[in-house]
Parts: structure tokens; C-alpha cells; sequence
């Protein structure tokens, strides 16, 4: 059997579409080029920024292509706006580290989660009492244990406070409705490659001008309308949309079946394993995400065991550059470190199907035996 890629939250294998609209765009011109090869090259980013725009309900202005979500939040979460300075930064207990270490504040305040991963109201409240002209950085959905936060109603809350929303909305794009008017944020930042485009493009998207950063994003040569200086990247932004108008096209079906698929493998899992905790299980989460911890077995071992047997899956720990550190996620949801340590991740995506559903919980418990039988 072929391998089982379970790591779709890690990032997702390039759609079919989105490889042919990168190879026919590899080539292409100058978009700032006024002759035919930079006209047909803006044509190609042009299209793709009227997609977005159309779907998240902005005027295509609004709309800036970025190197992927990591810049976008670096360039997003700044106090000074166009039409607002704000004075600080209040961060959900989930945010990926684009976030929290890629801000510009100089005060900031962490609010807490509860112990289903969501956002905690009370410390909402409270941190939002000290607070004038805030931001807050909320996103749509977590990466590692895929628990959607409530992010309407926290936008409530801010703008009654006279503060904006950043949402990053990388998890959720194509897996839960994340536009405007459903989160009520002020800005949203959103990655290709988590739906099947390629990587290092992405996207912000702002509600309106007021909410733009001050500052370009990169300065040089004017491009995206000054906002980011620098040849587009022509490639990377036809393959995003090609991939993305896929997700329009066909994300609704493919979500209800990877749902039905994580279902049957979080039954199957439980029923083999009965001491597997499952977080976040009390809270909506995306159709394609289960994390849990198998106590007593460390994650990290898991996942290079299960590697050997031809499936990747990830461990709940952050994991960058090498390093392996606790998860911040699960201990601001109150998860000991003990647990956190066993903490695994199976995110899937569009070529998954039923035939790896099934196959996986037996290679799971063959793995999980043979760990224990060591021990
Ligand atoms: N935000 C979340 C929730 C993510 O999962 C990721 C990627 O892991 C990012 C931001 C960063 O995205 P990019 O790889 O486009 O910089």
C-alpha cells in the first residue's frame, strides 16, 4: 500500500490544477511590464486577487499577496493603521508563532483557553477592561488540535471595546466558513499551501482601508499597490487560485467525506485504545483534524514507528527547525505536560480516502503494541 500522508495541517500535496496553473505560469512575464508578456502576467495575479475578493466580500484593493501567513502576520499585527493606532495586543492562548513572536507590539497580554481549546470570555472581558483601542489576534481554527474559535462573538466584544480583529485564517480556509461576515473580523491572513497550492504565497485581506497597516508591508519597487514592494510572484499566485477555486468547486463534498473518514478513525482509535484522551473534544473542531494522546507513549517515538510502517502523521509538540518543544497549545488548555508529550495529530486532506481510514488503526495498533511489549 502506498504511504498514508495524514499531515494535511502540516501542509497539503499540491492539487493536480494547482501544479498545471504554476508549470503554465513558471514563465510568465513582468507583471509590471506594460507589453503583452507583463499584461497576460498581471492578468494571471489580477484574476486571482478578484477570486479572493469575491469570496471574502471585498473590493479587490483589499486584497495583498504576501510570501505565505508567517509575513502576513509580521506585517498585520502592527499598532499603527491607517485609521487606528492601536495600543496593545491581546493573543489568544492558540496562536501559531507566526503570531505570537511575529507581532509589533510592545504590550501585549495572552488570553487564556478553556479546557476544550476555546477562547475563555471571562479573560476576554477582563483583559479587554484594561484595554484602549486593542487588537486582537484570534484565529479561526487551531492547528494542532483543530478547535474552531468563536470568533464573531469575540469580535463583539473588541469592537464594543473600540478594537479590531486579526484573524488568521490559514486552518479553516476551505474547511469552515471563515469570510467576513461569518468571523465579524477586521483583517484576515489566509496560506496556499494548506489547501493544495503551492508554498510561500499567501495572502492578507483586509475589511476595509482603515485597517491596513501604516507601513508598506516591503518596501521597494510600489508593487501590490505599495503595499509590497517586489517582482510578483506570478507562479505561486496562479497556483493559490487554481487551488482555491478547486476548494469552491469541490471543499463542501470533500469536507463531509474527510469528516465521516476522521469520524470513523477517532471511533476506531478509542475502541482500540480506550485510555486515548482526544482533545478538544467537547468544542467544534474541523472535519479534518483529531489530536489525542495515547498516555504512556511519547509522541515522538509514535510518530518515527509509525513513519517506519508508511504513515506520517504529526506529533502534537511544536516542531520547527528541528527542535521539538511542548505544545503551548495543549498546556494553555490546561493539558499536563505527561499528556502533552503523548499528544498526536492525524489532519487530512483531499486525497485521502476510506481505504487509508481503515487501514490506519490496525497499523496503530500493531505500533502500539510493539511499544508497549518494549516497555
Ligand atoms: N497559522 C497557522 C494556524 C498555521 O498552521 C501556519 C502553518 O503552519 C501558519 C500560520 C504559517 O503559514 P505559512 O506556512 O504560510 O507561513
Amino acid at each position: 500500500m502506498a504511504r498514508l500522508y495524514f499531515d494535511h495541517n502540516a501542509t497539503s500535496p499540491l492539487r493536480p490544477a494547482a501544479r498545471e496553473a504554476v508549470v503554465a505560469a513558471l514563465d510568465a512575464g513582468n507583471a509590471s511590464s506594460i507589453h503583452a508578456e507583463g499584461r497576460a502576467a498581471r492578468a494571471k495575479i489580477e484574476n486571482a486577487r478578484s477570486l479572493l475578493a469575491r469570496h471574502f466580500g471585498v473590493k479587490p484593493e483589499l486584497v495583498v499577496f504576501t510570501s505565505g501567513a508567517t509575513e502576513a502576520a509580521n506585517t498585520v499585527l502592527r499598532p499603527a493603521l491607517v485609521g487606528l493606532a492601536c495600543e496593545n495586543l491581546l493573543i489568544g492562548g492558540g496562536e501559531h508563532p507566526c503570531v505570537a513572536s511575529g507581532h509589533g507590539f510592545a504590550a501585549t497580554a495572552r488570553v487564556a483557553l478553556d479546557g476544550d481549546g476555546r477562547l475563555d470570555f471571562t479573560d476576554l472581558r477582563e483583559k479587554l477592561g484594561f484595554s484602549r483601542a486593542p487588537m486582537l489576534a484570534l484565529q479561526a481554527a487551531n492547528n494542532e488540535t483543530g478547535v474552531i474559535q468563536p470568533v464573531a462573538e469575540a469580535a463583539a466584544l473588541v469592537h464594543e471595546a473600540g478594537g479590531v480583529v486579526v484573524c488568521d485564517a490559514v486552518q479553516a480556509l476551505g474547511r469552515v466558513d471563515c469570510a467576513f461576515a461569518a468571523t465579524g473580523a477586521d483583517v484576515l491572513f489566509v496560506s496556499s499551501h494548506k489547501i493544495g497550492g503551492p508554498k510561500g504565497v499567501g495572502a492578507a485581506i483586509f475589511s476595509r482601508r482603515a485597517v491596513i497597516p501604516a507601513q508598506a508591508f516591503v518596501r521597494g519597487g510600489g508593487q501590490e499597490r505599495g503595499h509590497r514592494g517586489g517582482t510578483e510572484n506570478v507562479a505561486g499566485v496562479a497556483g493559490f487560485a487554481a487551488a482555491f477555486q478547486e476548494v469552491l468547486a469541490k471543499g463542501a463534498d470533500e469536507m463531509t467525506r474527510l469528516r465521516a473518514l476522521r469520524d470513523r478513525i477517532e471511533a476506531d482509535v478509542t475502541a482500540l485504545a480506550p485510555e486515548a484522551i482526544v482533545f478538544g473534544a467537547g468544542a467544534p473542531r474541523l472535519p479534518n483534524t483529531l489530536a489525542f494522546a495515547l498516555p504512556g507513549l511519547a509522541a515522538e517515538t509514535l510518530v518515527a514507528a509509525l513513519d517506519v510502517e508508511g504513515v506520517a502523521i504529526s506529533s502534537g509538540s511544536a516542531c520547527s527547525s528541528g527542535k521539538v518543544s511542548a505544545s503551548a497549545v495543549l498546556a494553555s488548555m490546561g493539558v499536563p505536560p505527561e499528556i502533552a508529550r503523548c499528544a498526536l495529530r492525524i489532519s487530512l486532506g483531499w486525497p485521502n480516502n476510506e481505504q487509508e481510514g481503515v487501514a490506519f488503526p490496525s497499523i496503530l495498533a500493531r505500533v502500539r503494541q510493539r511499544m508497549r511489549n518494549r516497555a
